[in-house]
């Protein structure tokens, strides 16, 4: 490699191993740049623009008594643009949907008389100025010239009355239904802070309250991620039922500096209460491990069947589809981002229905806020997430359609032979993807809906939220309520011949890694 080359790019993004070894072959000088560093610039740039943005929305009266998470979203999707010195940004007596915010350099209105071709300065704007604002009340002839004029050129940040729109009605929406919702669903997806909840929660930890480690024992084992292993375990004195526990090695969590996300996913697992989420009924510590104990999901992971069946037709990728498209709905309507939807966390429970299992990487966003963690599976990851731009519950959409997309064709739609190659064709975009011809326009036009580069633009985060997905044509026809309900016939009824059959599952070898260090840091105090 010579002068201009890179390497080593993808440290700059997460703490990974070396694929390979650099040596100096000639003397050298280099640039390099930590992560910490590089990350650090990113969300502070990032942050200082929605400051920016919101501050120069605060200005426009039209926007002052809009509340403080609506001008952070609109900040969001403001668009800057440029112009050089005498460009008309726009034209009197022409039409035009779109609201500007001078960012830089300065403009001159301008108008013509009536009687003469002349056009008369009204008067000169600058930076913080704005024009336009009647465009996002829907009258859209202009009143006079706008052009710029200014030797360094002009910068606007600019929205559509389109976009206005659909993102204000997109937030009443949201607000309305959290409030329609507690009264809709009670029985079955209720809100965290009503009391029957607590109750429910209650009654169902209440059962475990006096269930120690010790009552436990292991059968099989059911998988092997990142910080251990996920036994399928029997209580003693109750053979009627099986649960899945989850092991995790404190001194291996400490190591990857993963206690935060640790935390996180207790909390939210245990607060989840939705028939498309695995319940988490109680935890554990030691000096060794975290442990969590669940509710066992004995169909297996969708991964695996996708594996052996190479792909799903439509119906069934519908089903599936369907059953995180409400795993979302329970979570996004709480803020909550999941962050790594992937066949291998779905789990088929006795009677084919999926549920959303792993929320190590799960978290709770305030409204209008963002996160900057780089984290998900490299084929799932959206472009916002690579670019450490910041990123919000629209990366679960982004998500999604890759999720729909190997469904259908056994195969994600960005693979590279490493992590760093598929970031770099997932920075390419959906539409550089070849469509295979098994899947249908409808699905087509879905996943590239979803796969939208700008999070702004897909659907489930516009108007009508994740309402348009299940609207979309793709689902026309499609038992909600059934699916609901559990009344649904799934596609795939999976074959369990009791609760300690674990044939669902693969084999995996029995432990034979050397035991973990101790850690009585209490960093797990609440665990
Ligand atoms: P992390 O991302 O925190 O490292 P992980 O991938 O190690 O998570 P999980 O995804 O929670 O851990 O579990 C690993 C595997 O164990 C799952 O893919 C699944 O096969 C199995 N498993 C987990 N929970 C259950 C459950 N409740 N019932 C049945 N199998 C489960
Ligand atoms: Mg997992």
């Amino acid at each position: 490699m010579g002068p201009g080359k890179v390497f080593g790019e993808l440290a700059i993004l997460y703490n990974c191993q070396r694929t390979a070894t650099i040596k100096a072959a000639t003397d050298c000088k280099l640039f390099a740049i930590e992560r910490q560093c590089f990350q650090t610039i990113m969300m502070r740039t990032g942050l200082q623009k929605q400051a920016e943005y919101t501050a120069f929305l605060k200005s426009v009266p039209s926007f002052q008594n809009l509340p403080e998470e609506t001008v952070i979203k609109l900040a969001d999707v403001l668009e800057e643009t440029y112009y050089s010195q005498g460009d008309y940004i726009i034209r009197q007596g022409a039409r035009g949907d779109t609201f500007y915010i001078i960012s830089r350099g300065r403009v001159n209105v301008t108008m013509r008389s009536p009687d003469s071709m002349e056009e008369k300065l009204i008067r000169t704007l600058g930076k913080g100025d704005f024009f336009g604002e009647k465009a996002l009340q829907g009258e859209d002839i202009r009143t006079a010239n706008i052009v710029a004029d200014d030797p360094d050129g002009v910068a606007c940040l600019v929205i559509d009355h389109d976009t206005f729109d659909q993102l204000i009605s997109r937030l009443e929406e949201v607000k309305n239904r959290y409030v329609d919702e507690s009264q809709l669903r009670k029985q079955s997806i209720p809100l965290f802070d009503e009391p029957d909840t607590k109750e429910s929660d209650h009654r169902i930890n209440r059962e475990f309250a006096d269930v120690k480690l010790s009552d436990l024992a292991v059968i099989a084992t059911l998988g092997v991620g990142g910080f251990g292993r996920v036994e399928l375990v029997q209580m003693v004195h109750d053979k009627s039922r099986s649960f899945a526990l989850k092991q995790m090695k404190k001194a291996q969590i400490v190591e990857t500096r993963q206690q935060q996300h640790i935390m996180s996913e207790k909390e939210i697992m245990e607060e989840a209460n939705c028939d498309f989420i695995v319940k988490l009924y109680k935890t554990f510590k030691d000096r060794k491990y975290l442990y969590m104990l669940m509710e066992s999901c004995m169909g297996g992971e969708l991964w695996t069947i996708l594996r052996d069946r190479g792909n799903f037709d439509d119906a069934t990728t519908r089903f599936y589809t369907a059953c995180v498209v409400e795993a979302f709905d329970y979570l996004h309507a709480r803020g909550i981002i999941y962050r790594d939807l992937k066949p291998e966390n779905l789990l088929l429970d006795n009677r084919g229905y999926v549920k959303l299992v792993d929320f190590g990487f799960a978290k709770k966003l305030l409204v209008g806020r963002k996160t900057w963690t780089f984290c998900g599976t490299p084929e799932y990851v959206a472009p916002e997430i690579i670019l450490n731009k910041g990123h919000d519950i629209s990366a679960d959409y982004w998500s999604l359609g890759v999720l729909m997309f190997e469904l259908l064709t056994g195969t994600p739609p960005f693979t590279g032979p490493d992590p760093m190659k598929t970031y770099n064709i997932i920075l390419k975009g959906i539409d550089a993807i070849e469509f295979p011809r098994n899947i249908t326009r409808t699905a087509t036009v879905l996943i590239k809906k979803l796969c939208r580069d700008n999070p702004a633009e897909r659907l489930g985060y516009q108007k009508g939220g994740i309402r348009d997905i299940q609207k979309h044509k793709w689902f026309d026809g499609f038992n909600w309520e059934g699916l609901i309900g559990r009344t649904l016939t799934p596609p795939i009824i999976p074959h369990i011949r009791s609760v300690l059959d674990s044939s669902n599952f693969d084999d995996y070898p029995p432990d034979s890694e050397p035991l973990p260090q101790d850690d009585l840091s209490g960093w797990d105090a609440d665990f």
